[in-house]
C-alpha cells in the first residue's frame, strides 16, 4: 500500500517557469507533502487525441509547445525519464488506448513538475486528453487508472480552472480575477466540496459562465480524470488558489481520502 492522492494543478502561462511568483514555491511544497512516487503519470490539457493515448518514450524529450516567449524559456528542459513499463500497465487499464513510443513532455506536463520535483529523477509517463469527448468519459478513464495511486504513481492532471486566453489583462495583478472567473470557480469549489458528481459532469450546462470560461474544455478535463482516478470516496482539498493575468484561475487540488491536512491557500 502506497496511495498516493490524485492532483489538478492548473498550470498558467509558461511565464511562471520562469517568474514562479506564488505558484512555483506553493507547487514544490504540494508535492512535499505528498508521498515520494515511484512514477508520474502527467495528464496534459496539451496533448489532445481522438482516442485514449498515453506515452511510452524510454526518454521524452521536453517539448516547448509555446511561441512568442523569451528565449530562456526555450532553453530550460526537464530531463526525466519515461516509463514505458507503466505505460504497459496502463495498456492493462485502459483497453485499446494507443500508446505513442515517440511523445515528448509538453508544458503542461513539465511546467508543473519543474517546481514539483526539480531534480527531474522521477520517471513521467503522459496521458492525453479528449476535447470531443465528455467530462464523464474523461471520469471513467480516470476509475480506469484508480489502481495505479494504490500503487506509489501520482496522477497528476495539469490544465486550467479557467482558461480563456483573449480575456487575459495584461496588468492584473496577481490574485486579480475577473469577476466571471470568480464565480465560475466559486461553484466549481462548492461543487467539488459537496462531491455533487453529476453537477460537476454536467458543467457545461450548470457552472455559471462556462463557455466563457472554457471556450474549449481540454484546459478542464484533466480534472475529470484525476477525480476517478481517486475512487468514489475521495474528498477535494484545495492546495493552491490564485489567479493570473485575470482570466486564468491558478487553483490546484488533491484529491484525497479524508484526512490528508489542508494547505495554506
Ligand atoms: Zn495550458
Amino acid at each position: 500500500m502506497n496511495f498516493i492522492p490524485p492532483v489538478f494543478i492548473s498550470h498558467g502561462s509558461p511565464m511562471l517557469l520562469l517568474e514562479p511568483g506564488r505558484a512555483g514555491p506553493a507547487w514544490r511544497a504540494l508535492a512535499q507533502e505528498l508521498p515520494r512516487p515511484q512514477a508520474i503519470l502527467a495528464v496534459s490539457a496539451h496533448w489532445n487525441t481522438r482516442m485514449p493515448a498515453v506515452s511510452a518514450t524510454a526518454q521524452p524529450e521536453t517539448i516547448h509547445d509555446f511561441y512568442g516567449f523569451p528565449q530562456a524559456l526555450y532553453e530550460l528542459d526537464y530531463p526525466a525519464p519515461g516509463a514505458p513499463d507503466l505505460a504497459a500497465e496502463v495498456a492493462t487499464l485502459v483497453p485499446g488506448i494507443q500508446i505513442d513510443h515517440e511523445r515528448g513532455l509538453d508544458h503542461g506536463a513539465w511546467s508543473p513538475l519543474r517546481a514539483m520535483y526539480p531534480a527531474a529523477d522521477i520517471p513521467v509517463i503522459q496521458f492525453a486528453v479528449m476535447p470531443q469527448a465528455s467530462a464523464g468519459n474523461h471520469y471513467r478513464l480516470g476509475r480506469m487508472l484508480q489502481p495505479l495511486t494504490q500503487r506509489g504513481v501520482l496522477v497528476l492532471a495539469s490544465g486550467g480552472l479557467t482558461h480563456n486566453l483573449r480575456d487575459m489583462v495584461a496588468d492584473a495583478a496577481d490574485g486579480e480575477a475577473l469577476p466571471y472567473v470568480s464565480e465560475f470557480r466559486d461553484w466549481f469549489v462548492a461543487a467539488l466540496e459537496q462531491r455533487d458528481l453529476p453537477a460537476l459532469l454536467d458543467w457545461r450546462r450548470q457552472a455559471p459562465h462556462a463557455a466563457r470560461a472554457h471556450p474549449s474544455p481540454e484546459h478542464l478535463l484533466p480534472l475529470y480524470v484525476a477525480l476517478g482516478a481517486a475512487g468514489k470516496n475521495a474528498v477535494a482539498h484545495t492546495a493552491y488558489r490564485d489567479s493570473q493575468l485575470g482570466a486564468l484561475a491558478l487553483d490546484a487540488f488533491v484529491f484525497a481520502a479524508d484526512g490528508l491536512s489542508k494547505m495554506a491557500v
